[in-house]
């Protein structure tokens, strides 16, 4: 070789020489610093042997790229000194920029790459394709497709597989398929691309079909399949398929794949098969935060609220960190159950990780606190988040309006508005409920004819149902009952229960009569109907007529669902039954309740004889309506709770006409803020009031 080496400085000979005779290991193998890298650079340098052996110069710019980490711009020096990059230069350097989350410059890389007319080869257009899928530019990548065309690499099964990714990644998934179909002969790596490609594009139906015409055509799939195909048969309710592949795994010996196996948990729970995924799940000898989140989520998913979290907390013990997944689960079960300190734990553990709040997870959030009727938190976390959508927008009106802030739900609609949010159909549902709370009748009218005419949406059930309830609430119980009459849709057995729950308030027997017959054929075995009804006779006196609406009731067959109420006191959720004494403590519980009655007596509760003499049935033991359930639970929440703070009980039916008059009375004599969520809506109560104002 010609070329005069310069008389190096001693410990340099030996890499002199193994330079020579093998660059490439000694570069890439021996040089573990950067310092030790600079130091041969500078001899290739000093050399010229970077200059005239272009191998050299490659293997140097491949040990600062790919295997020295954060080198990357030592990298570009070392590129911008080879006087004529060849093709290997490029394609190392594209692949770093991959590597290094950089993929605009890839495509930069290899645009220069084109202009100064260097060929590309496989290799390139495969990482620059990948760089196309990583940025979602279809365009780019339809140009990189032509130019693979004209240069002869568009046979090439590396190549189109990446074509294949690239398409499916960026939404074409028909012109990816026709590809995959083009090929003559399918390695499992373009199966795997296809799916990867329905995978992204959310195509269940389409994974599980493709893994029919795979194992139709005895195409071998790999774990990588599975997974794909686990997930959607989760998502599509597929359990026989599912459970073929729970088979195949464990006829093959794979249930060592921990992947696979929380697949499998995910597949399981997602079919409503807990005790099977359960099964799996405490097999595993080592659950990472994925399989523990697929079972959570299983559990809130069936609505198994309580399970969910008692896994949470077992999570915690075993010292597993929640991510994003797991919190959004955990949020929607305490939501549901009302455990408003184990969701505050998730919102501090959140500030303490400075984890971002991302839409999902504070919207989430959101949704946590205005169910546990913390709305002041829940507008909090609305404002702290970075990026809103139009969900984060409705789950905040919502919340408001629940909460019984009407016009403060109304103005943060104004508000979604002016940021130029889109409202969907559920936007209105809530803002028409807002309406509903704050007794705006004309505003309500007007919603409901914008969401129309300016929104193009169609009015659903929903809507009348708000409607009904914006008429019947403030008195226009004709108005309701013409807008019943007049929809364009069937009434169901919500609208004419509406109708029935503001007959309640205005003491109106008429309609609640004629609304009581629409729902014995609508929904026959609902027992709050009757409740409904025969309370109305009696509050007008018609005491006679109350007792055959219950007997009518009993002679059915149907029987009350009994009341239950949830309270949680130091991270555990405890459950009431009215009249029961299952609870350890429900001797100091029932003197609670005595201490209470007598304590509001004093300020002028008298119990609601009506409720308890109709409550009364014969074969039964009296049921006391001290005995209520959330009676049980606000008794409980005295005894336990520390004085001042804030009592959270949630509750199964709606809250009696009596337990509503006592928790307010409660709450003056006692100077606690008491929050009861119940089936419909909250009751904030303070200080003798309550923010329903009596309407609920
Ligand atoms: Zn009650
Ligand atoms: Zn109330």
């Amino acid at each position: 070789m010609a070329v005069i080496l310069p008389a190096p400085a001693k410990p340099l000979v030996v890499r002199e020489v193994a330079i020579l005779s093998n660059p490439r290991k000694l570069l890439l193998e021996q040089c573990k610093t950067l310092r030790e890298l600079r130091q041969i650079h500078g001899h290739l340098i000093k050399s010229g042997l970077l200059f005239h052996l272009p191998f050299l110069a490659e293997n140097l710019l491949e040990s600062s790229a790919l295997l020295l980490p954060n080198n990357l711009a030592y990298a570009l020096k070392v590129f911008d000194q080879i006087p004529a990059p060849r093709t290997q230069a490029y394609n190392i350097l594209i692949r770093a920029f991959i590597l290094h989350h950089a993929p605009e410059n890839a495509l930069l890389l290899f645009d220069r790459m084109i202009t100064s007319s260097i060929p590309p080869d496989k290799f390139t257009f495969s990482c620059a394709l990948k760089a196309c899928s990583r940025l979602k530019s279809l365009a780019h990548g339809r140009e990189i497709h032509s130019l693979i065309l004209r240069s002869g690499f568009g046979f090439e099964d590396f190549v189109i597989n990446s074509l294949i990714h690239m398409y499916a990644t960026c939404g074409e998934v028909g012109t990816a398929r026709a590809l995959f179909d083009g090929m003559p002969v399918k390695g499992v790596v373009t199966w795997n691309a296809m799916f990867a490609g329905y995978f992204k594009a959310g195509d269940w139906t389409d994974v599980v079909s493709l893994f029919r015409e795979m194992l139709d055509s005895s195409a071998e799939f790999d774990q990588v399949t599975l997974i794909s195909v686990l997930t959607a048969c989760g998502r599509l309710g597929e359990l026989n398929l599912g459970e073929w592949i729970y088979h195949y795994i464990e006829e093959n010996g794979l249930k060592g794949n921990l992947n696979l196996v929380t697949c499998l948990v995910d597949m399981y729970a997602k079919c409503g098969q807990i005790d099977k995924a359960h099964n799996l799940f405490d097999e595993m000898p080592f659950k990472d935060v994925v399989a523990w989140s697929a079972m959570i989520s299983g559990y809130t998913q069936l609505n198994q609220c309580k399970e969910a979290l008692e896994l949470f907390h077992r999570m915690q013990i075993a010292n597993v960190d929640p991510n994003e997944v797991t919190m959004v689960s955990v949020l929607s079960a305490c939501a549901v159950l009302g455990a408003l300190e184990t969701g505050q734990w998730v919102h501090s553990y959140i500030r303490r990780k400075r984890m971002q709040l991302t839409v999902n997870l504070g919207t989430a959030l959101m949704d946590f606190y205005a169910k546990c009727g913390c709305i002041e938190n829940s507008v909090e976390v609305f404002e702290k988040m970075p990026v809103k959508n139009s969900w984060s927008w409705t789950v905040l009106i919502k919340g408001l309006a629940s909460n019984g802030c009407g016009r403060e739900a109304l103005k943060f609609f104004s508000a979604m508005q002016e940021a130029n949010e889109q409202p969907s159909d559920v936007t209105f549902v809530c803002v028409l409920s807002a309406c509903s709370h704050a007794g705006l009748i004309n505003e309500g009218q007007l919603f409901f004819d914008s969401m129309t005419q300016e929104y193009g949406i169609q009015p659903r059930i929903e809507h009348y149902g708000c409607m009904v309830d914006i008429l019947g609430r403030s008195g226009l119980l004709e108005e309701a009952y013409d807008l019943i009459r007049r929809m364009p849709i069937e009434p169901n057995a919500v609208i004419w229960r509406t109708l029935l729950s503001s007959c309640k308030i205005h003491k109106n027997v008429e309609f609640a009569e004629e609304s009581l017959k629409q729902l014995v054929k609508l929904d026959p075995g609902h027992s709050g109907d009757y409740i409904l009804l025969s309370s109305i006779y009696a509050s007008v006196g018609r005491w006679e007529d109350a007792v055959i609406v219950r007997n009518q009731m009993k002679e059915k067959g149907i029987k009350k669902t009994p009341g239950c109420s949830l309270i949680e006191m130091d991270g555990m959720i405890h459950e009431f039954f009215a009249e029961e004494s299952a609870h350890p403590l429900s001797k100091e519980i029932y003197e609670k309740i005595e201490e209470m009655v007598s304590k509001i007596k004093l300020a002028g509760y008298v119990p609601n004889l009506a409720e308890a003499r109709l409550d009364a049935e014969e074969d039964e033991k009296e049921v006391s309506v001290s005995h209520h359930s959330e009676k049980l639970a606000i008794a409980f929440g005295l005894i336990k709770s520390q004085p001042g703070s804030v009592i959270r009980v949630s509750k199964n039916l709606r809250v009696c006409t009596d337990c509503h008059l006592a928790t307010k009375l409660i709450s003056k004599v006692y100077q606690r803020d008491i929050v009861v969520r119940d089936r419909n809506r909250f009751h904030h109560f303070r200080d003798g009031d309550c923010s329903c104002n009596d309407y609920w």
